[in-house]
């Protein structure tokens, strides 16, 4: 088997590509973060493959339904596709917290799953998020990381830092780019 060449950028979706409503269940409600379209679409015209690893516990509480969560994803899909932008892959892991299920970061099954689906090269791609489990998942994958701290970020989370750390996603994608 040929070993794994492509590169991809996996992200964690709330307070990353769209604001965090805490528990969003309503399609209607999706707010992009800023430069979230130019900046995927110049990873994208890079040659990296766009992944989204999401948390979504609010399935477990009975918060989120799975149906709603489609619908949430296929308008992302949606609004991403006006700018030609198309994601490899949209993971998310339902589960609580206390499950430490494989899935769930800072555990590392998403990123496992793009990387056996789609033969991602994890030392050549990234992990971007608001959230040092995101950072952790990241490390453990054997990716780079990039802790995105903006007005919105208000998570204390302990945990391995991040390998840069960055106000906004146009700054993310300038990063990725010169590395
Ligand atoms: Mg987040």
């Amino acid at each position: 088997m040929m070993p794994p060449t492509k590169k991809a950028v996996f992200f964690d979706r709330d307070d990353t590509l769209i604001i965090d409503k805490v528990y969003l269940n309503d399609p209607k409600l999706i707010e992009y973060m800023p430069h979230a379209f130019e900046s995927l679409k110049t990873l994208k015209d890079n040659g990296f493959d766009l992944f989204i690893i999401s948390n979504q516990s609010g399935v477990a509480r009975g918060l989120v339904t799975v149906e709603n969560l489609d619908l949430i994803h296929a308008k992302m899909e949606e609004d991403f596709a006006k700018y030609n932008i198309k994601f490899t892959g949209i993971y998310y892991c339902p589960y609580l917290p206390e499950s430490n299920h494989p899935d769930r970061k800072p555990n590392i099954g998403m990123i496992l799953r793009g990387e056996r689906e789609h033969g991602i090269d994890l030392k050549n791609s990234w992990v971007v998020g608001d959230r040092l489990t995101d950072i952790e998942a990241g490390r453990r994958a054997g990716c780079r990381t990039i802790l995105l701290k903006t007005q919105y970020s208000r998570h204390k989370d302990q945990g391995p830092q991040a390998h840069y750390e960055v106000s906004n996603l146009k700054s993310m994608a300038e990063i990725i780019l010169r590395s």
